[in-house]
Parts: C-alpha cells; structure tokens; sequence
C-alpha cells in the first residue's frame, strides 16, 4: 500500500544557501548525501512525519541541472512512502500506468526508489519509496 509522503523533492541552484534558507523556517539538516547514479547532493531537513529533499545537481548532465535549466528552481517530484515496491510496480503498470523504473533502483537515504512516468500522472513527477529501516 501507499502509506504517507515520505518526501517532497525540491530543485535548488546551491545546496548550502536553501539548507540556511529551511534552517531560518526551524528545520534541521539532518543528512546531506551524494547520489552519484542521479548525479546529485541531497539534503535532507525532517518536518513532522516527512522530509524536504533538496537536490543539487552535480554535473551539467543530472537530470536536476536540465530540470533547473528548463523550469527554474521549484518543487521536483513527491515521494510516496510503499512497502513491496516491486509490487506496487507491478500493479501500478498493470493498471495502465507509465512507469520511468519498472524495478526499483537505490536512491538517496538507502531507500529503493521508482519513478511514475509524468505523462501518466496529471503532470506531477511521483516517486514510491521504500525506506530500509
Ligand atoms: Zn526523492
């Protein structure tokens, strides 16, 4: 089942300023980490139940740069929190649904992750997570 949002992944420029800019608001960094498959660094700040995910491209190449190229900073994708993830990919792409990763891949935080194709989602980048505890 999807569970919760485990996080709302945000395109920044500089990594260092947004995380002062979150920690002004009173949150608190609690990891930052380089995906380098994604070709980026990640900050994450908890709020509640859910994290801001702060992504910072680190090549002209990651999808993030191109992203911030096209459409400036902003809100990237929304991560829903799963469990079986393969699953849940199953049933999503029985359902007729675009899939960007039809297997989970390992993504920041030592989750697995996949992406819902945009097209398929009313415009918005959906990511399942499964968090490994
Ligand atoms: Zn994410």
């Amino acid at each position: 089942m999807v569970k919760k949002i485990s996080h709302i992944g945000i395109a920044v420029k500089d990594l260092e300023k947004s995380i002062r800019f979150y920690e002004k608001l009173g949150l608190e960094l609690e990891a930052i980490e380089t995906v380098k498959s994604q070709k980026v660094k990640v900050a994450f700040l908890p709020i509640g139940d859910v994290r801001i995910e702060l992504l910072e491209a680190t090549s002209e190449h990651s999808t993030i740069a191109k992203y911030i190229e096209k459409r400036g900073e902003g809100v990237h994708h929304i991560a829903f929190g799963t469990n079986d993830l393969q699953d849940r990919l199953d049933e999503i792409a029985a359902n007729g649904i675009r899939l960007i990763d039809k297997k989970p891949r390992l993504g920041a935080h030592n989750a697995n992750i996949a992406f819902l194709h945009p097209k398929s989602t009313h415009g918005v980048l959906l990511e399942l997570c499964e968090e490994n505890k």
